[in-house]
């Protein structure tokens, strides 16, 4: 098992073998929404490396697990997130775009954080028929009562978008 800091030297001078690394470790704390991603848990990952032309390409996968306030009863609500991982590095990065080498290692840790914190709910539900702190006094809306909650048209196209999104990756 490795952890946050991956060694990829003795890679960049093999282009192109594939090697796989696996690891785990605790992120820096930080949090987007209302949910964040917890800091004393783990996050794991699993991701394949690759030099070329004296870049390291890592694609993969890493999960780890979420917590924060349900957007309705407001009660501590915890899940597991997981986000693909499809970045390059290389020495002399251009931030925004690419990650760097340093000392012929790298660092998941911003790149797993980042990726994971684009996953996170943004409004968190502790389960999705929750009815609230007082549901007798203050009902929540006949959708959320009923069987299925008519969906905004505009969150299909955003449904679209996010498939688009991962197949160009
Ligand atoms: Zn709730």
């Amino acid at each position: 098992m490795s952890g946050r800091y991956l060694r990829v030297r003795e890679l960049l001078r093999e282009p192109g073998v594939q090697r796989h690394d696996e690891g785990a470790f605790a992120l820096e704390p930080a949090g987007l929404t209302s949910a964040a991603l917890r800091d004393d848990r783990d996050v794991t990952y699993g991701l394949t490396l690759e030099a070329r032309g004296g870049r390291v390409t890592v694609r993969g996968s890493a999960a780890g697990e979420w917590s924060g306030p349900c957007r309705r009863c407001l009660q501590e609500t915890r899940g597991e997130v997981v986000a693909d991982v499809d970045e390059i590095f290389e020495t002399g990065a251009t931030p925004g775009e690419t990650w760097p080498i340093t000392d012929g290692c790298i660092d998941l840790e911003p790149v797993l954080r980042e990726a994971l914190l684009l996953e996170l709910p943004l409004a968190p539900l502790c389960r999705d028929d929750c009815a609230g702190p007082a549901p007798d006094r203050y009902p929540t809306t006949v959708d959320d009562a009923g069987a299925a909650p008519a969906r905004d048209p505009r969150w299909a196209a955003l449904d679209d978008l996010d498939i688009d999104e991962r197949s160009d990756q």
